[in-house]
């Protein structure tokens, strides 16, 4: 459960903690990670109790070297080799066919296998000081919201992780992109914090895959995640009447609202960027949820870009993704 700086000695501690199958949450350029060996089960199994995810939930292993694909996929389309060489390390995680021997409870028994590069120096020595892939969600409870900063980790499941790597808030601050290789095809599970358009530039038109269909495809996908306890609404047009005897909360894309009723105000990027909008998602409405607030309405922000990511984690906070 400590929460120590990143320095060498503590990359070692915490490689051995994983060696030993044990858990650390640690870094990453997107959000928090809660690492585990992923050629141990046992270790990958504790993932699962102490976020209380559900198994049918796939693992993302996480990769210090692009060799380390050639040990854990049976086949790489070169479309999929195409997007590693040009945007690892970095957010963007790809689907492949798996080698027999990775274990059921990474893949939730799926014959594929997700896969990525964090752009993040501690995450990749951490990976390469263990000596093994690292099989690593987010470190928060399942269905919560991501932690962007040690802190988010240390009070939403701090007591029962072995370590806490602190490396500052992430850059990112959005999950990675998720392309999968499915019968010759790419599709997108997730977007994420490659844009799409950047995705599509490399390889050509992706099929966005449908909340209808992903289903058996990539089970971890469910219409509400990444939620805030509070209540939480996606304007669309003009602000609903408020009560005022209620506390109300309000995300805004650029500009503060021009009403003065609400408690709390959180703005996503003052000068309107969307890369500036995604690091600080995750912290805004972290600050929102631990208001105490009734509800809390955000603002649409432009669906371009890391917009899409933006939004579709809005639509998940509201049940509705
Ligand atoms: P995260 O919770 O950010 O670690 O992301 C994990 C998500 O990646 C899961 O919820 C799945 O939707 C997706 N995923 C992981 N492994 C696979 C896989 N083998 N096939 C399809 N989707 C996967
Ligand atoms: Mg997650």
């Amino acid at each position: 459960m400590p929460v120590v700086p990143v320095t060498d000695s503590n990359l070692q501690k915490a490689a051995s903690i994983i060696r030993e199958g044990g858990l650390v949450a640690f870094p990453t350029e997107t959000v928090y990670g809660l690492g585990a060996d992923a050629w141990n089960p046992e270790a990958c199994a504790r993932i699962f109790e102490v976020k209380n995810r559900p198994f049918f939930d796939p693992l993302i292993l996480h990769l210090a070297e692009y060799e380390m694909v050639f040990e854990l996929c049976s086949q790489v389309d070169p479309r999929a080799d195409r997007l590693m060489k040009k945007f690892w390390p970095g957010p963007l995680t790809v689907v492949l066919p798996k080698v027999e021997k990775v274990p059921d409870i990474v893949t939730a028994g799926l014959p594929t296998v997700a896969v990525r590069i964090p752009a993040h120096a501690a995450a990749r020595e951490l990976i390469r000081l263990a000596k093994t892939p690292i099989a690593a969600p987010s470190a928060n409870p399942f269905g919560r919201l991501s932690p962007t900063t040690a802190k988010h980790v240390e009070d939403q499941i701090g007591e029962n992780v072995d370590l806490i790597l602190d490396g500052g808030p992430c850059e990112v601050g959005v999950e990675s992109t998720i392309v999968a290789f499915i019968e010759d095809k790419p599709y997108l599970l997730r977007p994420g914090g490659i844009p799409l358009e950047e995705i599509e530039k490399e390889i050509g038109p992706v099929e966005i895959m449908k909340s209808s269909q992903r289903s058996p495809l990539s089970p971890g996908l469910l219409s509400r995640h990444y939620s805030p306890r509070t209540p939480f609404i996606i304007l669309s047009g003009d602000l609903p009447k408020i009560d005022p005897g209620k506390k109300i909360g309000f995300l805004a894309f650029q500009k503060p609202p021009k009403s003065g009723l609400f408690q709390t105000v959180e703005i996503l990027s003052p000068s309107g960027d969307l890369r500036e909008a995604a690091v600080n998602l995750f912290a805004c409405l972290h600050r929102l949820d631990n208001a105490n607030l009734d509800i809390i309405y955000a603002e649409p922000v432009p669906e371009e870009g890391l917009g899409r990511a933006i939004m579709d984690r809005l639509r998940k906070a509201a049940g509705k993704g």
